[in-house]
C-alpha cells in the first residue's frame, strides 16, 4: 500500500518507521526537515507539501498536535485536499476536537474521500515498540479496510463507533491519565511530609488496587526527578480544553477534569509547560513546600 505520513514529531516519526518496517511504501512531509530527512535514510519519500503526498499515496496519516493543524494540513494552501481524490482516504491519529473530527469528515465526503479519527495512547516508547493502543471512529467498512496498516504501528486496534468516537475515547482516556497523575502526586506528597519514603509507598502499593500503568510510567519519573516529555503539559492542557468544550457541548459536567485543568495551568504558569506531565507532581510540592524523594 502507498502511505502517506504527515506529522513526524515524538510520536509520528516511530509510527512512520513501524509502517516502513512492515514493507508499505511511504511518502512523508513535515514542517521539520531533519525528521523527514531521517524518515528518507531509513527509506521513504519526501514530497514537497500535503497535497504532493496525497497525489502519490492511497491512504495519508496524520499525526499533528490539534484541531487547527489538522485543519491546515489538509485544506490549507497546497495540503492534502488539493492532491486527493475518489477512494482515497485520511486516518487523523492526532488527539483533537471530536467535534473538529466531524466537521472534517463531512467536508472530506465532497471529495469522495473517507475519513477515520484513530487517535493513540501508549506515548513515545509505545510508539517506537510498535505496541500503541489505537481508538478509531467512522465507517465500519473503512476501519475494515486499514485494520493491517494501523496494527502495524499498534498492539491494539478499537472500533468505537463514528467518527468523532475515537477522540471521545482518547479524552476519556486522557481525563484518567491526568487524574491519576494528580492522585499518585498526591498521595506521594503527603507521605514524604508524613516521613514515610515515597518510594517504598510506591514500592508497597504498586500491585494492589491503587496500582496502575500511569503509576508504573509516572512515579519512577517523579522519584527520579526526570521530566523530560514524554507527553508535553502543553499537550495535555490542549486535550483537557478539548475534554471541557466537548463536555459543554453535549451538557455534561466533569469536575474533576476541570481540576486538573487548573493544577496543569498552575504548572504551566511557572515555566514547565514543554516538560513531561509527570511535572503535575511540582504543584503539590510547592502547595507542601516538599520534594518528592526516596531516602534509599
Ligand atoms: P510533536 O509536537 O512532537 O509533533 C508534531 C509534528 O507535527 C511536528 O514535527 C511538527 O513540525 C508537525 N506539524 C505541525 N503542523 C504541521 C503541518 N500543518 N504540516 C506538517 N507538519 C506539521 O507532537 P507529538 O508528541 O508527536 O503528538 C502528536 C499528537 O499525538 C498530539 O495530538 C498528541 O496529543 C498525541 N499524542 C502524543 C503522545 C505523546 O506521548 N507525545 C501520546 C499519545 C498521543
Amino acid at each position: 500500500m502507498k502511505v502517506g505520513f504527515i506529522g513526524l514529531g515524538i510520536m509520528g516519526k516511530p509510527m512512520a518507521k513501524n509502517v516502513l518496517k512492515a514493507g508499505h511504501e511511504l511518502i512523508v512531509f513535515d514542517f521539520n526537515k531533519s525528521s523527514i530527512e531521517e524518515l528518507v535514510a531509513a527509506g521513504a519519500t519526501a514530497a514537497e507539501n500535503g497535497k504532493g503526498v496525497a497525489e502519490q499515496a492511497d491512504v495519508v496519516i496524520t499525526m499533528l498536535p490539534n484541531s487547527p493543524h489538522v485543519k491546515s494540513a489538509i485544506f490549507a494552501e497546497n495540503g492534502l485536499a488539493e492532491g486527493l481524490s475518489t477512494g482515497k482516504a485520511i486516518i487523523d491519529m492526532s488527539s483533537i476536537s471530536p467535534v473538529a473530527s466531524r466537521e472534517f469528515a463531512a467536508e472530506l465526503e465532497k471529495y469522495k474521500v473517507d475519513f477515520l479519527d484513530a487517535p493513540v495512547s501508549g506515548g513515545e516508547p509505545g510508539a517506537i515498540a510498535g505496541t500503541i493502543a489505537v481508538m478509531v471512529g467512522g465507517k465500519k467498512e473503512v476501519f475494515d479496510k486499514y485494520y493491517d496498516l494501523l496494527m502495524t504501528m499498534a498492539g491494539s486496534v478499537t472500533y468505537v463507533g463514528e467518527v468523532g468516537a475515537g477522540n471521545i475515547t482518547k479524552l476519556a482516556n486522557q481525563m484518567i491519565v491526568a487524574l491519576n497523575i494528580a492522585t499518585v502526586s498526591e498521595a506521594l506528597t503527603f507521605a514524604t511530609k508524613a516521613g514515610v519514603d515515597p518510594e517504598l509507598v510506591f514500592e508497597a502499593i504498586k500491585g494492589g488496587l491503587a496500582g496502575s500503568n500511569v503509576m508504573n510510567a509516572k512515579a519512577p519519573m517523579m522519584l527520579d526527578r526526570n521530566f523530560k516529555a514524554g507527553f508535553r503539559v502543553e499537550l495535555h492542557i490542549k486535550d483537557l480544553q478539548n475534554a471541557l468544550d466537548t463536555s459543554h457541548e453535549i451538557n455534561a459536567s466533569i469536575p474533576f477534569t476541570s481540576q486538573a485543568m487548573e493544577i496543569l495551568q498552575a504548572i504551566k504558569i511557572d515555566g514547565y509547560e514543554k516538560e513531561d506531565h509527570s511535572a503535575i507532581a511540582k504543584y503539590f510540592e510547592k502547595l507542601n513546600n516538599i520534594t518528592i524523594q526516596s531516602n534509599k
